[in-house]
């Protein structure tokens, strides 16, 4: 069987790709824009380089050909937005659905969550193609390997294209959260956008990234949308996570509770978090984050 891999960081391929080689004979990676591609990632690389204008939503149609060009059983999606929206284009496609959010795969099926993390189901695919979206962290001790013979895809104009109005560099929180070994989750817990700076100088002590939880970012805007930690937003496993003024909710636990070791401050001892935690510090974040950053 063949296996396609749709991601949008080197990292992400590398990880699924890793994970189709146990599930596939043949793996190609499909390369959008300037995807780097580390050597051995796998058998086949096709490029799909974006026109001047186009914008990366409107690679789908071409993803599509790459997809009829190939004819694969198995398509593994890297689950950002982006890729998500060019996995149901594909899904509908070739009559099937997505199974989505998959955090393991095992003999009785893909395990993924749903009811926005509340819940766990495992499902098997019914049609001739499985498409899944992903976690990187699914195929934990698998090794990626291929010859990454590179060919280049002609660019599939779509029906309907994205008109492109005007756009702006993405703001960065500062560290990439998917390469920290630490994280700082902020959550509502922070009453004003300054506030934040205790949690920023609790990530320079510690050499810790700045994720958070979703209502500081499609609430308020304080931190840019891919910090937000979640069943919707990135799925993280550091070796510590720490999370502050943060309640614990499932949708975002499900997001870090990977994590080796969970830390946890809120001023409600009865925060669902301190359930989940392997430490706890009950008290205001205020008074809290600047004793630790002087005692650390
Ligand atoms: C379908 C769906 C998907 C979702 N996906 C996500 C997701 O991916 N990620 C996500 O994060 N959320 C997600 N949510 C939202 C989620 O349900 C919660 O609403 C959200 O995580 C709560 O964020 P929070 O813990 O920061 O805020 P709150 O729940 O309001 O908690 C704030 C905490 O801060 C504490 N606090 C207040 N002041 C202080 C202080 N001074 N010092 C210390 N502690 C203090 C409070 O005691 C409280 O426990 C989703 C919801 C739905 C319905």
């Amino acid at each position: 069987m063949k296996a396609l891999v749709l991601a949008e960081r080197s990292e992400t391929a590398r990880a699924l790709a890793a994970g189709a080689r146990l599930m596939a004979d043949d793996v190609v990676l499909v390369a959008i824009a300037s995807l780097q591609v580390e050597e051995g990632t796998a058998d086949k690389i096709v490029r799909i380089a974006l026109p001047d204008g186009a914008v990366y939503d409107d690679a789908a149609d071409t993803v599509i050909s790459v997809f009829d060009a190939e004819r694969p059983g198995l398509v593994l999606v890297e689950p950002t937005r982006r890729m998500k929206m060019i996995a149901g284009k594909l899904a509908v496609h070739t009559g099937t659905s997505v199974i989505t959010d998959v955090m393991e795969f095992g003999v009785e099926g893909a395990k993924s969550l749903y009811f926005g993390g509340i819940a766990e189901r495992v499902q098997k695919p019914t049609g001739e193609v499985a498409i899944y979206t992903v976690t990187a962290d699914a195929f934990v001790d698998a090794e990626p390997s291929g010859a990454n013979v590179t060919e280049d895809f002609a660019w599939v104009v779509p029906a309907k294209p994205l008109d492109l109005i005007s756009s702006k560099p993405l703001e960065k929180s500062g560290t990439d959260l998917f390469k920290a070994d630490i994280i700082v989750a902020a959550g509502r817990g922070f009453a004003e956008k300054d506030e934040l700076d205790l949690a920023r100088k609790l990530c320079e002590k510690i050499g810790a990234g700045l994720g958070c939880s979703r209502p500081l970012t499609e609430g308020v805007n304080w931190l840019p949308t891919e910090a937000y930690i979640g069943v919707s937003g990135v799925m993280l496993a550091p070796k510590v996570y720490v999370g502050a003024g943060i309640s614990g909710q499932m949708q975002h636990m499900v997001g870090c509770n990977r994590a080796g070791t969970i830390f946890a401050i809120n001023k409600d001892k009865n925060a669902p978090i301190f359930k989940q935690c392997d430490y706890g510090i009950v008290g205001d974040l205020k008074t809290i984050l600047p004793e630790l950053v002087a005692s650390l």
